[in-house]
């Protein structure tokens, strides 16, 4: 979209889009270009041209690769995969200012962080900014399989009819799931129970960060959307969790991602911690055992 964007506005040669190391952008042949990672990427080559990774946190980096033929940015607003990192406020507003100064856009997945998870409808809300363009799935299906991408009327003027499209695009099943996902979702009520009780499990996971010093090391993220950091082999916690029956997923940077359902019971985070913290016991008494 942000290529055709340019190239409806009489600049074809904006075709590059900037990202960040850390990222994760999805499996397609566009998005692993994207990410631009090893892990992503290896073997499924050649990658699709265009894309540039700079390190995360770094705006000189940043500056120096925006050029003439840039198109956006895009970025995760807390990177995921790349192990719980918000990126804070200020720096959001850095990016909106500086593709605004440079005449770009700016893309954000809201992916993994959209659709409440972050106690707003969409991350970027807390920093008081919008994107151009905007990536959201996941949540906004509540389990069932959707995704969709918004965007200003500027940045989609080029997507006309006929364009572009998708087979499944705006299936009439998909779209109702979502309107019946957001008709919840969007509601302040709902979204201010999030932010209570991601305060409550933010404070509650305290308990093991400081009862397990050799496993966890510290709590990140925000809302609903945490992650610890941990001394022992994240793989060790995820599978001594499965043990004690809490699901839990690896991220980059030896992290621990919790990403429970929005829904989760007060009585449900106290459950979880208790499990959390019966799972860390184990890794600490049998290390070698855990990760077998
Ligand atoms: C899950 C996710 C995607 C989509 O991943 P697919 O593997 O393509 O389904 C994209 N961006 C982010 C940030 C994600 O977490």
């Amino acid at each position: 979209m942000a290529r055709r964007h340019f190239f409806d506005a009489g600049q074809p040669e904006r075709v590059e889009i900037i990202a960040f190391e850390g990222a994760f952008h999805g499996r397609s042949s566009a998005a692993i270009a994207a990410a631009g990672t090893e892990k992503m990427t290896r073997g499924f080559g050649p990658l699709l041209p265009g894309f540039r990774q700079v390190p995360w946190g770094d705006n000189e980096a940043l500056e120096a690769a925006i050029s003439d033929t840039t198109a956006a940015i895009l970025i995760e607003p807390v990177q995921g995969e790349g192990g719980i990192r918000p990126l804070p406020d200020a720096c959001l507003r850095g990016l909106r200012a500086l593709c605004d100064q440079h005449g770009i856009l700016l893309i954000l997945d809201e992916v993994q962080c959209g659709m409440g998870r972050t106690g707003r409808l969409f991350a970027h809300e807390w920093a008081g900014i919008t994107p151009d363009i905007m990536m959201v799935a996941k949540g906004i299906g509540g389990g069932f399989p959707l995704g969709a991408v918004l965007a200003t009327e500027a940045a989609a003027s080029a997507m006309t009819a006929g364009t572009h499209g998708s087979t499944y695009g705006g299936n009439p099943l998909g779209c109702a799931v979502g309107c019946a996902v957001m008709d919840h979702i969007a509601d302040p009520e709902f979204l201010s129970e999030v932010r209570r009780k991601a305060g409550l499990l933010r404070q509650k996971l305290e308990g093991p960060v400081a009862g397990h010093p050799q496993v966890f090391e510290e709590v990140r993220g925000t809302g609903l959307m945490l992650g610890l950091k941990c001394r022992a082999p994240n793989a060790d916690v995820v599978t001594a969790g499965y043990d004690a029956l809490v699901i839990t997923v690896p991220a980059a940077d030896n992290v621990v991602r919790l990403l429970p359902p929005l829904t989760i019971s007060d009585d449900e985070i106290v459950e979880a911690i208790a499990r959390l913290d019966a799972a860390a016991t184990r890794v600490e008494s049998a290390p070698e055992k855990a990760s077998a």
